[in-house]
């Protein structure tokens, strides 16, 4: 995103009360009041990931989004995961790869099913002729109140959505990543400071920065670097469709020190950033772009 005009960021995006909305998970964008910015009219890109070739979860909507917006104005194709549900969504950034002047392959399908991930991961690099970025941003998340009322199903769903699916995607994407990959995978604000209504969700995402940095460490004698992106509240078809409990979305995000939500928009940089060889020096690191909440 480049934005040479200075500006206050409590004024920038949108900053009045949300229209309370509700839609069935997984929500699509076009349908969402106002539409998630995820930089179709702003992001321009600086030739920062020419050729490079990069497999993004979540790329439909929302962070994911945002993040294929950017890859491919930087210059990456892409492949990109979502639900078959979401196809229209999926359509709308196809175009927008497409008129960016790169390649862009469509693979929905469920990523709590292994045989799936690994399916995925060998389709990707095949149409591709390589893999070079995991950008992992796919995630579940449904406020419940209360412990009691938290299935079994539920809970499941969420980790294999939000944590096995990083584990099956990445041993089926490490054979064929050369050295100088990146892997990016993305925690939360909830992987610190959880909420009373995320049990299972907060749990996934305290499991994704561990696993992350672990793995890093692994990987960093073959020249694989891993990091986490950690967002707070960001206004995406995840949070009205059971994120938050409904009376909660007008003034979401209003809580944080810039009193107002995020855009997807607003993780395009760190996104490039951390797939980037700009940080050739950055392995096993969390990134914050939370409205001020601090990580701790
Ligand atoms: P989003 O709804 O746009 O993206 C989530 C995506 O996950 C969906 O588009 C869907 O394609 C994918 N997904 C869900 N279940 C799946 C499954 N079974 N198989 C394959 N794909 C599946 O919402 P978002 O907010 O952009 O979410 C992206 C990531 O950001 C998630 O990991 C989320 O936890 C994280 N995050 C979001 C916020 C926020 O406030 N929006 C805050 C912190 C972290
Ligand atoms: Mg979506």
């Amino acid at each position: 995103m480049q934005n040479k005009k200075l500006e206050n960021p409590l004024n920038q995006f949108f900053t009045e009360d949300f229209p309370k909305q509700y839609q069935e998970p997984p929500a699509l964008q076009s349908k969402m009041e106002p539409r998630p910015d995820c930089g179709e009219e702003s992001y321009k890109g600086n030739e920062q990931l020419i050729g490079r070739k990069a497999l993004i979860t979540g790329g439909d909507s929302g962070i994911g989004r945002a993040a294929a917006i950017a890859y491919a104005r930087e210059g990456a194709d892409i492949v990109l995961n979502y639900l078959p549900e979401e196809e229209s969504d999926a359509q709308e950034v196809k175009q927008l790869i497409e008129q960016a002047g790169r390649k862009a392959i469509l693979i929905p399908g469920d990523l709590s099913d292994e045989a799936f991930c690994k399916q995925l991961v060998d389709q990707a690099h095949k149409e591709l002729g390589g893999l070079d970025i995991l950008a992992l941003i796919a995630g579940k998340q449904q406020a419940v109140e209360d412990i009691l009322e938290l299935s079994t199903e539920q809970l499941r769903q969420t980790f294999e959505i939000n944590v096995f699916s990083l584990f099956w995607v990445i041993k089926a994407a490490l054979p064929y990543l050369p050295e100088g990959s990146s892997i990016i995978t993305t925690s939360s604000v909830q992987g610190y400071n959880p909420s009373a209504n995320l049990l299972d969700y907060a749990s996934t995402k305290f499991a994704i920065n561990g696993f992350s940095r672990g793995l890093a460490k692994q990987l960093a004698p073959k020249g694989i670097r891993v990091n986490v992106v950690a967002p707070g509240p960001i206004w995406t078809p995840l949070q009205i469709s059971g994120g938050q409990p409904s009376e909660a979305i007008p003034t979401f995000g209003q809580d944080t020190p810039l009193q107002r939500a995020g855009q997807p928009v607003e993780l395009s940089d760190i996104y490039v950033f951390l797939a980037s060889t700009k940080s050739s020096y950055v392995t096993a690191q969390i990134y914050g772009i939370t409205g001020g909440t601090e990580l701790a």
